[in-house]
C-alpha cells in the first residue's frame, strides 16, 4: 500500500514495532483509522477560485486510541486505498467488540447456570488483590495486602 511505504529510519522502526504487535495478537498489519472524511475549506485569498465555490477539497483519516484523537490529512491519490483499508479496520474493530460482547454475555450465562445448580457454597475464596498485581506480585505493594 503506497501510503504506508515510507523508506526512512524511522519509518522502518515503526514497521517492525507494528510487526510485533500483528504477531503477537493476530492483528492484520494494514488497519488504519476507521474514519475517512471529505471537507471542504475556503483558504481566504480573495483571488482563488475558492471563494466562490465550496472550498478546498481535503481528506482526512482519524481514529481515537484512549480518548486521544489523532488525524492525518492524505492526498486524494491514496484516497481509494485507504478507503479500503478503512473498511477493513472497521469490520476488525467491530469483531473485536462482537467477541467481548459474546463473552460478557457467556460470562452472565454462566453465573446464572452456577446459580442453578446451587453450588454457590463451593464459591472460591475472594481474591481481592487486584489482577494487574499478580504478574509482579514481588515488587508490588499490593500484592501483600491480600
Ligand atoms: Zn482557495
Amino acid at each position: 500500500m503506497e501510503s504506508l511505504s515510507a523508506k526512512s529510519r524511522a519509518a522502518s522502526q515503526l514497521r517492525q514495532r507494528r510487526h510485533q504487535l500483528a504477531r503477537q495478537f493476530g492483528i492484520p498489519q494494514e488497519l488504519v483509522g476507521n474514519s475517512l472524511v471529505l471537507s471542504h475549506r475556503r483558504c481566504g485569498k480573495a483571488n482563488c477560485r475558492c471563494s466562490s465555490g465550496p472550498g478546498h477539497a481535503q481528506w482526512t483519516l482519524s481514529h481515537s486510541r484512549a480518548g486521544i484523537r489523532q488525524v492525518e490529512k492524505v492526498p486524494r491519490a491514496w484516497v481509494e486505498q485507504l478507503e479500503r483499508a478503512v473498511l477493513e479496520t472497521q469490520a476488525f474493530v467491530d469483531a473485536i467488540g462482537e467477541v467481548m460482547d459474546i463473552n460478557l454475555k457467556l460470562i452472565r450465562l454462566s453465573k446464572q447456570e452456577l446459580k442453578k445448580k446451587g453450588s454457590s457454597k463451593n464459591e472460591p475464596p475472594r481474591v481481592s488483590r487486584r489482577l494487574s498485581c499478580l504478574s509482579h506480585a514481588a515488587r508490588c505493594p499490593l500484592a501483600s495486602l491480600s
